[in-house]
């Protein structure tokens, strides 16, 4: 008996995910008006600095193109382009949960020739308005209509486990799936526990989701991928379509992950062992 094969689901986060650094720290070193922004740090919720610190730069006579020119520059590791690019081409369906914003994340995403490989992008919401200012908007103020998602990990503008959530339900109406989520940060760790049995979470090495992960593992149903830096991650995003292909050998027509999962995770070892099966990394 043969099974639908399960939709494979990669999540992304965005900065110091996809990209090595922080988009809005990129733009506010950058941009020179890293004072101000550490002198206001302490005051506002981060998303608001943010919209804050785009009024900043309007007064300073800086245009929506220098920023854009700003944001152009930020590096993005070549095997990550070829890795995303490759996930999708196996037929992955990409998406970003990010608290940057839209015009961040596309800007640098064009630039790289990566826009189409995304289905959906999840983040505060900016546009500029008719005095040339970018404004940079709550991303649950704006699609939820209430300030308060309940949620103490993340900032209040965006839980990224709210939004994992959502995606889920969605995903799942649609058939069969399997989510990869792959992040750093502590809101990371609120999407991670949404995660379910056979999906992967892949932390980054010495980012907090990785200690977050490692100390609440009863909290966290999936396997875990630790992955390093740009090189190491874009190696395994390379990997991810033969994922279903080699565990799908052990027991073919079933779906996989899962089953892969009950043969081996009763230890560290054995969840190491299993992991270096699911994605072996050429050394
Ligand atoms: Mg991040
Ligand atoms: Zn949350």
């Amino acid at each position: 008996m043969v099974h639908a094969m399960a939709r494979v689901v990669v999540v992304f986060d965005f900065d110091k995910t996809i990209i090595d650094c922080d988009s809005d720290n990129w733009v506010v070193e950058q941009l020179g008006i890293n004072d101000i922004f550490t002198q206001l740090l302490p005051t506002l919720p981060w998303n608001s600095l943010m919209d804050r610190m785009m009024m900043e730069l309007h007064s300073q006579k800086k245009t929506i193109q220098d920023i854009a020119d700003c944001l152009k520059q930020v590096p993005l590791h070549p095997k990550i382009i070829s890795g995303i690019k490759s996930a999708h081409a196996s037929g992955c369906d990409l998406r970003i949960v990010s608290d940057a914003n839209t015009i961040f994340i596309e800007t640098i995403l064009k630039h790289y020739g990566l826009m189409d490989c995304f289905s959906e992008i999840i983040t505060n919401p900016s546009y500029v308005d008719e005095e040339g200012r970018l404004r940079i908007l709550h991303y649950h103020h704006h699609h939820f209509n209430s300030s308060a998602h309940g949620c103490t990990i993340c900032p209040p503008n965006m839980c990224k486990g709210l939004v994992m959530e959502t995606m889920r339900a969605s995903v799942s109406a649609e058939g069969k799936s399997q989510f990869v989520y792959v992040g750093d940060g502590t809101p990371d760790f609120c999407a991670a526990m949404k995660l379910e049995q056979g999906d992967i979470v892949m932390p980054r090495k010495n980012f907090p989701l990785r200690d977050l992960i490692y100390n609440n593992k009863n909290l966290i149903k999936a396997n875990i991928q630790e992955w390093s830096d740009g090189e190491d991650l874009g190696t395994k995003l390379q990997l991810i379509d033969a994922i279903e292909e080699k565990c799908s050998s052990l027991k073919p027509g079933t779906f996989v992950p899962a089953d892969c999962k009950l043969q081996t995770a009763s230890s560290i070892s054995a969840r190491d062992s299993f992991a270096r099966n699911l994605l072996p990394v050429p050394r």
